[in-house]
């Protein structure tokens, strides 16, 4: 717990995890802010696209992000993205973003700056100011248990068999998970973690991490998985 009372929930894994649906019903419940930084890494590659740069131009593309006029609405019942005004929560979660997506988030420069970004979102959410009332926050993604927030108070890395995580992401986009379906999600989701996977370490759990797997579990269950993990550090810290 920090010294202002707030509660910080880090919580990792691979795409297919479940961890975006899991991480924003946990922040629900808690009544704590919800920070989806994919969301983030997302929006820098729209924008970059929308300004016409080439994503493999390193640092052109660094600069861009920097400039990115980005507003992160951190409500776990109505979350929003923006960049300059603009709603981009539908368009960046295209198949489109999602297959150039790992460009932008393997650009070290990018980390740096998006990194910063969110450190400064979760501190705002253990002041009185944020969204949270000083509440505390849950912020998902790939490297908030080991780089962005390696001292929250609870640190989970949420992990499936690559089966189940085929099988949901083939559900999210297609509608189905019949044999094609899962064909054409393979591709997409184990290339796109192979490579972020070269700048980040989500696979196996840091020390200290305590790793959640919901491959026998449905949504509901995970909820719980990771509330009893909270419940946990709660009663030891009491
Ligand atoms: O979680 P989601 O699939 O929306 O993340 C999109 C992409 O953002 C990931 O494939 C990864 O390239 C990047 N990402 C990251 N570090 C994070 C969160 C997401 O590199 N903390």
């Amino acid at each position: 717990m920090h010294a202002s009372g707030a509660l910080v929930v880090a919580i990792d894994g691979p795409s297919g995890s479940g961890k975006s649906s899991v991480s924003r019903e946990v922040a629900r419940r808690l009544r704590l802010a919800y920070l989806d930084t994919g969301a983030m890494y997302r929006a820098a590659a729209w924008w970059c696209l929308h300004q016409g740069l080439e994503l493999a131009d390193r640092s052109a593309v660094a600069e861009a992000v920097r400039a990115m006029p980005l507003r992160m609405v951190l409500d776990p019942a109505a979350p929003a993205i923006e960049v300059g005004g603009h709603p981009v929560a539908e368009e960046i979660r295209s198949t489109g973003i999602s297959s150039v997506v790992s460009a932008v988030a393997t650009n070290l420069e990018v980390r740096a700056e998006l990194g910063r970004r969110q450190r400064e979102l979760i501190e705002a959410e253990c002041q009185p100011g944020g969204l949270s009332g000083g509440r505390g926050v849950v912020a998902e993604g790939r490297d908030i248990t080991t780089v962005i927030a390696p001292d929250a108070d609870v640190r989970i890395l949420l992990t499936a068999s690559e089966e189940a995580r085929l099988a949901r992401r083939a559900l999210d986009v297609h509608g189905s998970v019949d044999q094609a379906s899962v064909e054409a999600t393979r591709d997409q989701v184990l290339r796109r973690d192979a490579q972020d996977s070269t700048v980040v370490e989500f696979r196996t759990a840091a020390a200290g991490v305590v790793t959640v797997d919901s491959s026998a579990l449905d949504l509901e269950q995970t909820v719980l998985a990771v509330l009893k993990v909270v419940k946990a550090w709660q009663a030891r810290t009491r």
